[in-house]
């Protein structure tokens, strides 16, 4: 056994991973990384199938951001933003504000998703206390949402799997129905049903305005929970019924910011700008923890005031708006910028979608859902039933563990395969990603 999975085995507790197994198998020591691709401590290269987790942007070892980082540590790697103005956390700041959805306009820094979900919470709620309507305290989410894993983000998600055990310690939200179509309990088809996922949200917000201080919603597509995609026009629909009915809106890019979905935020694809938006993930390209929660002035202004007043916004970390994060993500958007990443992005969504296409023939694959380059391969046991695997089957997981062997790392939500390739990778190699998954799912489902 390699001497780092040694320690590995003795030390470490790995996130979302069940240990017994974990210490049972062998584990993959990764050393390096270049481009898109990742090497282990015997020297074997790997696709970065997800993207190191829905991270990574221009690939490993992208010189410019190196250089950033380097750069930014020739000055200070650290200090505080409470009471400092930290120079990179400033330029990004407005950098992001002019990127944002129009009427984005102020950035308050933390350092995950779930902490930028955590603070758009508390601050929708604060700002409702501060306009005086203090019975606005109740958020509505989605069924099958994931927003992260701290308390109040777990509060504001939906998936029973990850967070029942914590029930108790979470604090009550009233829940709209998933407006994905896939196993939909309402109608199933948008064309026929008009939106009942929709219908659904105006008859709450109708009914609890009064109540409500938010919505909170990944924009396109659910990721955590397979990547289920929306209905085209749901995410504009609650953008109107939200302001129609006076709650904020709340939209989770963590995962489908920067690019991800073909544009540099989801909520462009249907010209919508909420209230409140929280990045993280690739707004560093990869490289560094760093999220931010966005807002409008119109929020911000609520806040102005003094302490006697409780008009400040108490929240902060001891890294917030991390000067090496923040150069990271001002090099991000310059690699942007310059290599005119968004406009290559059709081709590479177009060639991943031809692909997927006869992926969607085999027996075993029950859908293919893709939004942009983030992939959701459901493997069945019964295509035409739709019947899916037993749970103790982990077809998902053994499929993941198959397409190791041929050089593409990927991993599973339960029996949904998860494609999300670096958006550097080109159309070629996102060609042999998906054969790859192929040749697993083959394979295994042919066992
Ligand atoms: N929101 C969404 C939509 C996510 O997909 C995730 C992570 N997958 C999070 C929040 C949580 O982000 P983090 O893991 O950085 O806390």
């Amino acid at each position: 056994m390699n001497a780092a999975e040694r320690l590995d085995k003795d030390y470490v507790w790995h996130p979302f991973t069940q240990m017994r197994d974990w210490l049972a198998e062998p584990q993959l020591v990764i050393v390096a990384g270049e481009g898109v691709r990742l090497i282990d401590a015997d020297g074997n290269m790997y696709y970065d199938g997800v993207s190191s987790l829905w991270l990574n942007v221009h690939g490993h070892r992208k010189e410019a951001i190196d250089r950033a980082i380097i750069d930014q540590l020739g000055r200070i790697a650290h200090t505080t933003m409470l009471g400092l103005i930290s120079q990179p956390a400033a330029e990004l700041a407005a950098e992001l504000a002019a990127i944002a959805p129009p009427g984005l306009a102020k950035v308050f820094y933390s350092d995950s998703g779930s902490t930028a979900v955590e603070i758009a919470v508390k601050m929708a709620y604060q700002y409702w206390q501060l306009k005086g309507v203090a019975t606005k305290r109740r958020f509505v989410t989605l069924a099958n949402a994931y927003h992260g894993d701290t308390i109040g983000s777990v509060s504001v998600g939906g998936i029973d799997l990850f967070h029942r055990i914590f029930a108790p310690l979470l604090f009550p939200t009233v829940q709209a129905p998933s407006p994905s179509c896939r196993h939909c309990r309402l109608a199933g088809d948008p064309k026929r049903c008009g939106m009942a996922c929709l219908a659904a949200m105006e008859d709450i917000l109708a009914r609890d305005h009064g109540e409500i201080a938010a919505v909170v919603m990944e924009p396109l597509v659910q990721g955590a929970a397979g990547m289920l995609t929306h209905p085209p026009g749901y995410l504009k629909g609650v953008r109107e019924l939200t302001k129609r009915y006076g709650v904020l809106l709340i939209v989770d890019e963590v995962a489908t910011g920067f690019g991800r979905t073909g544009r540099m935020f989801a909520c462009e694809h249907e010209g919508v700008s909420p209230d409140i938006m929280t990045v993280a993930k690739g707004i560093t390209a990869g490289y560094l923890p760093l999220a931010a929660t966005l807002t409008t002035t119109e929020v911000f202004e609520a806040f102005l005031g003094s302490h006697t007043e409780q008009k400040t916004f108490f929240h902060g970390h001891s890294y917030t708006g991390n000067p090496l994060a923040c150069a990271a993500a001002l090099a991000n958007l310059r690699v942007f910028r310059e290599e005119k990443v968004l406009a290559g992005l059709p081709a590479k969504i177009a060639a991943a979608r031809e692909q997927l296409d006869a992926l969607r023939l085999l027996a075993h694959v029950g859908d293919v859902r893709q939004c942009g380059l983030m992939i959701g391969i459901e493997l069945v046991q019964d295509r035409a039933g739709g019947v899916p695997y037993p749970a103790e089957a982990a077809m998902g997981a053994r499929v993941c563990r198959h397409a190791r062997r041929y050089g593409l790392i990927i991993r599973p939500l339960g029996d949904v395969v998860i494609l999300m390739p670096p958006l550097a990778s080109t159309a070629a190699e996102i060609g042999e990603m998906t054969a790859i998954v192929r040749r697993a799912i083959d394979e295994v489902t042919g066992e």
